[in-house]
């Protein structure tokens, strides 16, 4: 039989475990469905698609409206299926052989992932205790393998952790230093207290990734972004597909659009409801990180995560378990929900733990 790549041979894949429970709180989506007139204007606009026709390869529109958005043009803006096509695109064309990307642990996995997918080396140094990220470890992994492409994820995933402002300026300085790209992973960016697309700058080697999967409620529609400077977002337009981006999809992401405001108060609920959520957690014999996303990452301190988990699947509750992960032993991270579901999460965690 044909084999894969060598590489790819020895690759585990990227696995996100899903199972048929009554709560689920293991993959940080919106716990609200998108605003029900957004879903009756995107069924009337299906009939008005030139289904015969390829879309708008430029996706002018979408990105206009995107870029609108953050106070930008549509040269700043590169839209794909998902942040996760976009942070693929990224790697395809800054990335590959020969070269490095540089990411700081624990961080989220698909950022090493797909670098190695694409032929990309991985540096990976190290977060601080508290999570963190270190500046003299960053300063030592960039001035050693002189990355390419770098990584900071705020806030990030798993831990929920938001980089400051001074942090993200001073690694940009050292990633500038050896003609890398820095990016900003915010998928979470809606739910912290300030942005890097503020830095964005046509001479400024950073580019900031955002998502509608997550504050949008869409993450269904598989659609992501990035705002950078125009040099770079015509480079990443070499490398993706052409057509990659449907007209539908396009159509959905404008129409979206129309609902900033709708949207808007849906993080300003989720942000209440994970400040009553930890307020309950702390009551609890368990760790708690502090968070700037709509997750939070907690550790059982008397009883093994692991275990702690399959109890709460028991009681039809899923988390993700992120016990086995690697500085992140015991470790399980649970999703903003419904102040419904997050009750059903808190009752059934206090059962098992008291
Ligand atoms: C969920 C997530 C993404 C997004 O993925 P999509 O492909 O846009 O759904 C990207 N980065 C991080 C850190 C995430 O947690």
């Amino acid at each position: 039989m044909i084999r894969p790549r060598d590489d790819v041979a020895l690759m585990e894949g990227y696995h996100s475990p899903q199972l048929d429970v009554t709560v689920r709180l293991n993959t940080n989506e919106s716990p609200e469905a998108p605003p029900p007139q957004w879903v009756g204007e995107l069924a009337r606009a299906v009939e008005t698609v030139d289904w015969h026709r390829y879309p708008d390869r430029a996706a002018t529109e979408l990105r206009t409206a995107i870029g609108g958005l953050h106070g930008v043009g549509p040269e700043q803006v590169f839209v794909a299926n998902g942040s996760n096509e976009v942070l693929q695109t990224v790697l395809l064309t800054y990335g590959g052989p020969g070269r490095t990307a540089a990411v700081w642990e624990p961080t989220y996995a698909l950022h090493s992932h797909i670098a190695r997918l694409a032929g990309t080396a991985v540096a990976e140094g190290e977060r601080a205790a508290d999570f963190s990220v270190d500046l003299d470890e960053v300063r030592r992994v960039v001035s050693l393998t002189e990355p390419s492409v770098a990584f900071l994820c705020s806030p990030n995933n798993p831990t929920g952790v938001v980089d400051d402002e001074a942090t993200v300026r001073a690694t940009l300085e050292m990633v500038q230093a050896v003609d890398g790209l820095l990016v900003v992973d915010e998928a979470y960016g809606q739910f912290a207290p300030w942005s890097a697309l503020g830095l964005v700058a046509d001479d400024v080697p950073l580019v900031v990734s955002r998502t509608f999967s997550k504050t949008w409620s869409m993450a269904a529609a598989r659609l992501g972004y990035l705002v950078g400077p125009a040099e770079v977002v015509a480079e990443l337009e070499k490398v993706v597909l052409p057509y990659h981006l449907d007209a539908l999809k396009q159509i959905a992401g404008c129409l979206a659009l129309d609902h900033v405001g709708a949207m808007d108060e849906r993080v300003a609920r989720l942000v209440e409801e994970r400040g009553r959520l930890v307020a309950r957690l702390t009551d609890l014999p368990v760790e708690v990180w502090p968070s700037g996303a709509n997750f939070v990452l907690f550790r059982p301190t008397a009883a093994d995560g692991a275990e702690v988990w399959q109890q709460l699947v028991d009681r039809s509750v899923l988390v993700r378990n992120c016990s086995s992960w690697p500085r992140l032993e015991g470790c399980l991270r649970v999703t903003i929900g419904t102040p419904t579901e997050d009750d059903a999460f808190l009752d059934a965690l206090e059962e098992i733990l008291t």
